[in-house]
């Protein structure tokens, strides 16, 4: 599963070493300086790693009762179910790379090759038939924007441009689980930046033993306090003051790495208020839902590819299964997903609801006989209270310089790190630890 793989490939970042090595307890000589750090997602900890080794003292603050935030794996089905990121989206020149190496996540290359494609009735598409068809919606993708508009969504110029794919069921596929799952709901997507930002290049791997496995390394040695929700930030004097479970701790500097949804809620009370250009841009840049849904069986009944591909009438609806068990051989497992409207409506449907609805599309593809699954695990991201969403998207009114408002700093005090604050990365977990580093970077070259 490629993220944006039809945003151009030209001028890819290749990060430094330096960048990764984040080591420098030579050069310690911050030890009088003290950072809070709200939030314990790959940003937070990213940040606080890399301060913590310049030899600031660091303190973070997360709400939930464990780190990693978005990067959440459940291993309650006897596998890890990332609940949030699966993917490393382009090996080369990743940083997440790297990190996963040194944390020991194991990764497996997803073969984007290997699909096949059902329509309703079960009826398989012949693999050239889906090929040329995806090939000419990428192509399709390349110039859209060039119709594209300020005040048009994404799905209003591409059915304009495009009124005979309104009723074609691999179309919808493709703007469902190429667009809309990548970036957001395509009537609230804008038609000018929806090939905004960068890739790395080189296969796609995903996490084998759990992506927590990151943020559970770079939390090593750092003071990270949870059960801790921030719910107000004083930054107007000398020192940084923060409320969190109505104790109040104080700092030289603190960085907020809450996701760009609990900001949008205004769950944290900051004094003096944001500026306007920051609150405009909490407001303008969107923030998406992505839902995932992993069932098991005791005997697999699937095609033996990576992907399985379904066309439903209805939109953005378990469209897309990730064989599991390429993955975890021992494990009968698929996996799918929900997004945007749909993917909200999800979260309040019973999980016998749920099953039923991707039962209809698993029996349509393999026959009536299939039996219901033994297990169903869910993740419910649009009313996760530390998240309100799955991550952020150029929305009609977002402009990229509302990615910079996001990230900058106020008063050399306050500072703003998070996927959301990553101008080239946005939406993605290396997005968000490069975010981290460069709110570490910014501190380290205050003193
Ligand atoms: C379903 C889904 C699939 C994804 N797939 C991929 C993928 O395959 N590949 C990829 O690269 N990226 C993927 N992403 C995106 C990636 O997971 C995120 O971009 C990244 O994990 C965000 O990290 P972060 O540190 O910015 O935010 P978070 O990980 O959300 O961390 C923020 C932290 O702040 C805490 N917090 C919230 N409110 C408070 C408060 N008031 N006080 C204290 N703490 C608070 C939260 O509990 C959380 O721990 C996916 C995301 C989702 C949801």
């Amino acid at each position: 599963m490629k993220r944006r793989n039809f945003i151009k490939t030209a001028g890819l970042v290749a990060l430094s070493p330096s960048l990764l090595a984040s080591c420098h307890p030579d050069d310690a000589n911050f030890k009088d300086k003290s950072v809070i750090v709200i939030g314990a997602g790959i940003a937070g900890l990213a940040a606080a790693r890399k301060l913590k080794d310049n030899g600031f003292q660091v303190t973070v603050l997360e709400a939930q009762d464990r780190v990693g935030g978005r990067l959440r794996s459940n291993r309650s089905p006897g596998i890890a179910f990332d609940e949030g990121a699966s993917w490393i989206h382009g090996i080369n020149g990743n940083p997440i790379a790297n990190l996963a190496q040194q944390a020991g996540m194991e990764t497996f290359h997803t073969n984007d090759e290997s699909i096949v494609s059902y329509d309703l009735g079960g009826v398989k598409r012949s693999d050239s038939a889906y090929a040329n068809a995806e090939e000419a919606f990428y192509n399709i993708l390349e110039t859209l924007k060039n119709q594209g508009s300020a005040n048009k969504s994404f799905e209003t110029v591409f059915f304009e441009q495009y009124p005979q794919y309104a009723n074609d069921r691999l179309y919808r596929f493709f703007l469902s689980s190429f667009v809309t799952f990548d970036l957001g709901d395509l009537d609230q997507l804008s038609s000018l930046l929806y090939d905004e930002g960068e890739e790395f290049s080189g296969i796609e791997k995903i996490a084998v033993n759990g992506y927590d496995t990151i943020p559970a390394y770079l939390a090593q040695g750092l003071d990270v306090q949870l059960l801790q929700k921030v719910t107000q930030i004083e930054y107007a004097g000398a020192k940084v003051l923060v409320t969190h479970n109505f104790t109040a701790s104080e700092a030289d500097y603190v960085i907020v790495t809450v996701p760009l949804g609990v900001l949008k809620k205004n769950i944290i009370t900051f004094l003096p208020a944001l500026p306007v250009a920051k609150q405009t841009a909490i407001e303008k840049v969107g923030m998406n839902c992505v839902n995932k849904f992993l069932l098991t069986w005791d005997a697999p009944f699937w095609d033996d590819k990576q992907y399985i591909v379904y066309t439903p009438e209805a939109k953005d609806k378990f469209n897309y299964f990730v064989n599991i068990k390429k993955i975890h051989p021992a494990t009968n497992a698929l996996m799918t997903f929900a997004y945007a409207d749909y993917g909200r409506q999800t979260e309040s449907m019973t999980d016998a609801q749920v099953v039923q609805e991707i039962m209809a599309h698993i029996r349509d593809m393999y026959g009536v006989g299939i039996p219901d699954p033994t297990q169903l695990f869910r993740t419910k991201w649009a009313t996760n209270e530390y998240t309100f969403g799955g991550y952020s998207f150029t929305a009609l009114n977002t402009e990229m310089r509302h990615f910079d408002d996001l990230a900058a700093e106020l008063n050399n005090k306050l500072f703003f790190a998070g996927e959301h604050t990553e101008i080239d990365y946005f939406s993605t977990a290396h997005g968000a630890y490069l975010s981290g580093i460069r709110e570490a970077d910014k501190i380290i070259d205050l003193q």
